[in-house]
């Protein structure tokens, strides 16, 4: 896998703005392109079929767990989610970052399976902060919010396993961040330098080869 089309995936508990922070990458000017998910809960309002998520009964969603069409898939809240093999080969091919927005079982089968994928794990600023947001959305019924929060107490336990943590306070500055990890490409510069100081060191043992060797034929 190229560093230039690292597949992202994004893990915060429900209410931090994970989906937001897709949006606003994915609408810049990067290589950025949505997984574009199945799930079998019902859709929201504004959520259309194919574009928000592939919305699949759970027969159907069974069956193409069966035939391994799943780079990864897991139960949340009650409901399963998957995101479909296609999505990320299609986004390899073409050079593009495909940014996945899954819970942390999917990121653990991610990180084992998709060497080079950055797994960053996106922090509200607060608890506070996080149930405003997710009642200010207002897609969410009293239960909903309550396993949400159920799974952002297991969720919360997995931020040591991530290479990468940020907030999300002020969206623009966290989208930066996000951007900042995926573009460095921390590591290949690394290797330049090691490589750079490795040439010099040759061309000193160099010298003094070329020196014994005219000692040695004068
Ligand atoms: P998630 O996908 O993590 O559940 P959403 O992206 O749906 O969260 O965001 C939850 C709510 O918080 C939305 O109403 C969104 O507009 C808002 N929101 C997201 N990020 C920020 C931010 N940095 N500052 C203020 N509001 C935000
Ligand atoms: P929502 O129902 O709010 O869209 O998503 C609920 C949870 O399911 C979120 O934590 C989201 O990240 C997760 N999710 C969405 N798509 C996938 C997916 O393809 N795989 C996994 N493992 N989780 C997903």
């Amino acid at each position: 896998m190229s560093d230039r089309a690292a597949p992202v995936v994004l893990v915060a508990p429900s209410g931090t703005g994970k989906t937001t922070l897709a949006s606003r990458l994915i609408d810049g000017s990067g290589p950025y392109v949505f997984s574009v998910s199945a799930t079998t809960r019902e859709p929201r309002d504004d959520e259309r079929d194919g574009i928000d998520y592939h919305f699949l009964e759970p027969k159907e969603f069974a069956d193409r767990v069966n035939e391994g069409w799943f780079a990864e898939w897991a139960t949340v809240h009650d409901q399963m989610y998957g995101t479909p093999r296609s999505e990320l080969d299609a986004a390899s091919a073409r050079g593009e970052h495909v940014v996945m927005d899954i819970d942390v079982q999917g990121a653990s089968q991610i990180r084992a399976s998709v060497p080079g994928a950055k797994l960053i794990f996106v922090l509200p600023p607060s608890v506070d902060i996080m149930l405003a947001r997710l009642i200010e959305r207002g897609t969410e019924e009293p239960e909903s919010i309550a396993r949400r929060l159920e799974s952002a107490v297991i969720e919360l336990q997995a931020v040591p396993d991530f290479d990468y943590v940020v907030v999300n306070d002020d969206l623009d500055e966290c989208v930066s961040k996000i951007r900042n990890i995926v573009e460095q490409q921390e590591l290949p510069a690394f290797h330049e330098q090691d490589a750079e100081q490795m040439r010099r060191e040759i061309v000193e043992l160099l010298k003094g080869y070329y020196n014994m060797y005219r000692h040695d034929s004068e």
